[in-house]
């Protein structure tokens, strides 16, 4: 069967659905989006996806995007394409412009496309970067396109078999992975940035905030050295124990305090779907 997708209002064949090459996402990454996890043909979380889709828009400048139309591309997809496990993708962008850096009139793309994908591995590595998050960024905290700064930061991960690389921000305190949150249990408290560190609002973190509790703690990227356990959440690992930070090992990774975040964690999101 050929992937279904949403494409500005209506599903089509992902093989011959057409976006423009001047498309202002794909020019200069004006564009937002959103990863949300799918299990059995139900997406998870998806009204605090939706909404910080609305938050990342507003602060990009985009028109807000329409929930409605959004939830219904979600659930049409789902239909079109039953995968046991998966991940949608929605994509909103700046839409067609011919002109350069200046956003078009057209109005804005929206994408909504599922991509199947392997259960989260327990544990992983990670490393650290010499590139700062920029706390104080225009960007900073949105779910933007403009992705390149991660790539890179994912390619110098890849390079020292880890599957995560994590960011101090330009004060040198920790603030997150380039896909994920991070948390820290130090002298047995579990500890994560602020938002005003420039992280991300990660729905796993809110998650985890509100069903395990944790600090919201600025620390300098050092803790990683001294940290007891480190572990990840985000959309497509759950939360995950971190065994390797750069050259350190973190025996018996997942520790007590992660095994049992990620023990509430999965017991809470089974039994709410839209938490
Ligand atoms: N931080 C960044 C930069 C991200 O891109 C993501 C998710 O893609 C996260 C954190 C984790 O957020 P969530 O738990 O909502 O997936």
């Amino acid at each position: 069967m050929k992937p279904a997708i949403w494409l500005d209002g209506s599903l089509c064949d992902a093989d011959s659905a057409r976006v423009s090459v001047f498309d202002h996402g794909l020019t200069v990454g004006d564009g937002v989006f959103e990863t949300v996890k799918a299990t059995e043909g139900r997406a998870f979380a998806l009204t605090r996806h939706l909404r910080r889709l609305a938050r990342s828009a507003e602060g990009l400048g985009l028109p807000a995007p329409d929930p409605d139309e959004v939830r219904r591309g979600c659930e049409e997809v789902l239909k079109a394409n039953p995968v046991p496990f998966g991940r949608l993708r929605i994509t909103y962008t700046g839409g067609f412009s011919p002109l350069g850096s200046d956003r078009g009139t057209a109005g804005p793309t929206l994408v909504v496309a599922l991509v199947e994908a392997a259960r989260p591995a327990d544990s992983t590595a990670v490393v650290t970067v010499p590139w700062a998050r920029n706390e104080r960024g225009a960007l900073a905290g949105l779910k933007t396109t403009s992705y390149g700064e991660n790539v890179v930061a994912l390619a110098r991960a890849r390079q020292q078999d880890a599957t995560e690389a994590l960011f101090g921000n330009t004060v040198g305190a920790l603030c997150e992975g380039t896909g994920s949150n991070v948390f820290v249990v130090l002298d047995g408290e579990l500890h994560t940035p602020p938002l005003s560190s420039g992280c991300l609002a990660g729905i796993t973190r809110a998650l985890v905030l509100e069903w395990v509790g944790a600090k919201e703690t600025d620390l300098p990227l050092e803790a990683l050295a001294r940290a007891e356990e480190v572990f990840l959440t985000s959309t497509t690992r759950d939360v995950q124990a971190v065994h390797r930070v750069d050259a350190r090992t973190l025996p018996g990774a997942p520790g007590p305090v992660t095994a049992e975040a990620r023990r509430i964690f999965v017991e809470r999101a089974a039994a709410d779907i839209d938490p």
